[in-house]
């Protein structure tokens, strides 16, 4: 089977308080780089018939608004933390425009969650102008939306099982600071990893900038960028110096062809 050419945007590449963080005066929340300025964590996939994004962040109205995304086929989730979830609500716009509910591929994890945290969209008799969701579940089965074949691959995010996700041979890992022997299999022939990288110290549910540089090493992936990034991080222009090639911090509006 032949696979599409993919567009990858990067809608966000922030840790969940985002880059400013409010309230810091820090030089990298000070920065006026743009490359510091991060929203939640995000990326759009398009092939030439089929759009989805992975997680709808706090900022997924902003994100979808200045990437002009006029048409949206699904959500695929990768975890139920706020900061992948929190958006949730404004796929209404999509079941206004495209006039039908919102194709959302989520595991039973995440499931749980989201008729928890957005109830209101799951009950049956909805307030007017509710969003419409249609549920898919997923496990570790490969499955499709639209013409884009996904692979999602199980990581570990300290006690939680995370979905990272496969596209050919882009493998997107978003929140993770384990990852064991089967799934890392599935990984390694990638071309290209986004794998979360929160900072420099280490951290109890995120892999640290040198631990991410090692896996990727390790599992001789050609090229790397390094998402889920705290003010902690450092200026992006100073982190990014000192990283071997091939391997480098992800930005904001990042566009990569796969
Ligand atoms: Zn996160
Ligand atoms: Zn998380």
């Amino acid at each position: 089977m032949s696979y599409p050419d993919l567009k990858i945007t990067f809608l966000g590449t922030g840790t969940s308080s985002g880059v400013p963080m409010i309230g810091c005066h820090c030089e990298v929340c000070m920065s006026i780089d743009v490359k510091d300025k991060r929203l939640r964590s995000s990326i759009l996939v398009q092939s030439a018939l089929t759009t989805l994004v992975v997680d709808t962040t706090p900022d997924f109205r902003y994100q979808m608004l200045r990437e002009k995304v006029d048409k949206l086929d699904a959500v695929i989730f990768t975890h139920p933390h706020k900061d992948h979830i929190g958006g949730l609500d404004d796929v209404k716009a999509y079941n206004f425009f495209l006039k039908k509910p919102m194709e959302v591929f989520a595991n039973s994890l995440t499931e749980v969650a989201l008729k928890r945290e957005f109830s209101y969209i799951f009950v049956d008799k909805k307030y007017p102008g509710t969003p419409k969701v249609n549920l898919n579940s997923i496990n570790e089965d490969s499955f499709f939306v639209g013409d884009i074949l996904i692979e999602p691959i199980r990581v570990h995010h300290l006690n939680m099982h995370v979905l990272g996700f496969k596209f050919n041979k882009f493998t997107y890992i978003t929140d993770a600071n384990r990852i064991n022997d089967t799934e890392k299999e599935k990984i390694k022939h990638s071309d290209t990893i986004v794998l979360n990288a929160l900072r420099k110290q280490s951290h109890i549910s995120h892999y640290s900038l040198s631990e991410a540089v090692e896996l990727v090493d390790e599992l001789q992936i050609p090229n790397a960028f390094f998402t889920h990034i705290s003010h902690q991080m450092g200026k992006h222009a100073d982190v990014s110096n000192g990283l071997p090639d091939h391997r480098k911090l992800a930005w904001d509006r990042l566009v990569l062809h796969v």
